[in-house]
């Protein structure tokens, strides 16, 4: 963490000059600020501020495999009725934010619902 820190400063330092036109215009609010320099002033800055950035998924996901929950139609295996419809059934984490990929899941989902109600009305 304090080497992050560390190397965060330094990039910003070498970076081109648009970079640094940025940086000097965020100077006044960026963190940590000058005041925070020594190893446990950082450690300590990470410990107050410091958090993760929440994109929780892929605890029930879809696949043929013995770890999947979810076929490819989003029904749990073996069980009737159930669907799991949201971030979780991401095999993977995607390589961005996830509410995007969420909806997208979501609308899909609910296609393959009114798909397969309007089948069995049908029938
Ligand atoms: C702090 C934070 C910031 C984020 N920022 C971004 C961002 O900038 N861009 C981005 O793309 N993604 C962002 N995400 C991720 C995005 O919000 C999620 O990927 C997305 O909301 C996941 O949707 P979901 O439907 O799987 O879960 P959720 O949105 O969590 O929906 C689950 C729903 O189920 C409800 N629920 C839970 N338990 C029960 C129960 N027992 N009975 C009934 N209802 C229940 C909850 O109240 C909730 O409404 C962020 C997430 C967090 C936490």
């Amino acid at each position: 963490m304090i080497s992050f820190c560390r190397a965060n400063r330094s990039l910003v330092s070498r970076s081109n000059r648009s970079v640094q036109r940025c940086a000097s215009v965020a100077a006044s609010i960026s963190l940590p600020g000058s005041d925070v320099q020594s190893d446990d002033e950082l450690l300590d800055y990470a410990r107050q501020y410091g958090s993760t950035v929440f994109h929780a998924t892929c605890t029930c996901k879809m696949g043929p495999d013995a770890m999947a929950v979810v076929d490819d139609r989003l029904c749990v295996h073996g069980l009737e009725g159930l669907r799991v419809i949201d971030a979780s059934v991401m095999p993977t984490v995607t390589s961005t934010n996830t509410n995007a990929p969420t909806i997208m899941i979501a609308e899909k989902g609910a296609t393959m619902i009114l798909d397969e109600a309007r089948q069995k009305l049908a029938a």
